[in-house]
């Protein structure tokens, strides 16, 4: 009654699309959080029959769930516990990214106890201000670095930063600043194989800021970066289409008040339809009376005060029965609402409307899995 069908095909043919934007780069396809709420594993495992580099992930759980699931091919988690317990994760070659001396030395640590060479990209902040070594911080890091790879314990694999995507000028003075940190750590010996830079946005804006590896996420799952740009201007396809049945119609007459508050009053004697989504399964409640939905190729206002379970649409006279498919976002090539709207209506992005849909739905699968 509730369904989020995700495409697996569109997902393969967004890794393409990307591929085409930053040739001769790498591509960690970013499977943090369900995937952006498209379901970790099913995804991954499609990205990995598609011959992607790598896939990152924000921390060492998701890391183990894709191993378990039977991800072979490199992963990198980026964000850690203060004390992370680093053993089951390089047990299970995930490489870590590191962004102070203490994270460091526990992933030494980690190796010691389990016999093997940790394989690190050391995380630098270049102006975002989240994780990352700042750039004063920069060479204490490297030199706790380079004590590590003389004790044969771990390996500096990689060496990356994040954009801030404010304006070209911040994001030119922190691909400035990441030259200077690679430069920095060549000083020292430390010639890492994947200097990483750009996610989505970067990877569209900044050609020269590709480096060895982009790490896309949101535009594999055919979401465009920027506001100012819908998929089809970069040749993406939406893979996550939210769903429901109608369960229910009744006709009210005119002046009949509609949900908690009567956001809504009907205007003339009606029929109402019965949708069982709510801001439980993630539908943010602030879009009352500010989106729409489809049924059978028909735009409805959402007109009245979205519940936690359910919502109300006002169908007039339009024919639609309990059973009806309710399209509350999808690719807007087939005429649907785009998550791009939903997220304009919640005053919010794209992003936070594919990752935060969950609650009850079910995901189901289309296309080669
Ligand atoms: C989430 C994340 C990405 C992916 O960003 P998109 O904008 O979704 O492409 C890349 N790198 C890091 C460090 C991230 O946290």
């Amino acid at each position: 009654m509730r369904e989020l069908v995700i495409n697996l095909d569109a997902i393969a043919a967004n890794l393409a699309t990307m591929r085409g934007h930053a040739p001769g780069a790498k591509v960690c396809g970013v499977v943090k959080a369900n995937a952006y709420g498209h379901g970790m594993v099913p995804v991954a495992l499609r990205l990995q029959a598609e011959g992607i580099d790598y896939l990152g992930v924000a921390d060492l759980t998701e890391a183990l769930e894709l191993r378990a699931a039977g991800i072979t091919i490199p992963i990198l988690a980026w964000l850690h516990d203060f004390n992370e317990d680093f053993v089951a994760g390089v047990a299970a070659d995930i490489q870590i990214g590191v962004s102070t001396i203490a994270q460091l030395d526990l992933v030494a640590k980690a190796a010691r106890a389990t016999g093997k060479i940790a394989q690190v990209h050391l995380k630098i902040d270049t102006g975002l201000s989240r994780n990352g070594a700042t750039m004063a911080e920069l060479p204490h890091l490297l030199r706790a670095a380079k004590d590590w790879i003389g004790q044969n314990l771990i390996k500096v694999t990689g060496i990356f930063s994040h954009l801030s995507s404010t304006d070209a000028a911040s994001d030119l003075i922190q691909i400035e600043r990441f030259e200077l940190a690679v430069a920095a750590a060549a000083e020292l010996g430390i010639h890492p194989e994947l200097r990483h830079l750009t996610a989505s946005d970067g990877s569209l804006s900044y050609p020269q800021a590709h480096y060895d590896m982009v790490r896309i996420g949101v535009a594999l799952y055919g979401l465009s970066p920027f506001t100012n740009h819908t998929s089809a201007d970069y040749g993406l396809i939406p893979a996550m289409t939210a769903t429901a049945s109608v369960v229910q119609v009744k006709g009210v007459p005119a002046g009949e008040g509609v949900s908690y508050g009567y956001l809504y009053r009907t205007s003339a004697d009606t029929n109402l339809a019965l949708v069982p989504v709510g801001y439980a399964e993630g539908l943010p409640r602030h879009v009352s009376g500010r989106a729409s939905v489809s049924i059978n190729g028909v735009s409805h206002h959402l007109a009245s005060r979205i519940a936690m379970d359910q919502f109300v649409i006002d169908v007039g006279n339009h024919e639609v029965k309990p059973g009806d498919t309710v399209v509350i976002f999808g690719d807007p090539a087939t005429g649907v609402p785009a998550a791009d709207d939903l997220a304009a209506a919640a005053e919010t992005i794209n992003y936070e409307i594919v990752t935060r849909m969950g609650g009850r739905f079910k995901r189901r699968y289309v296309g080669q899995a």
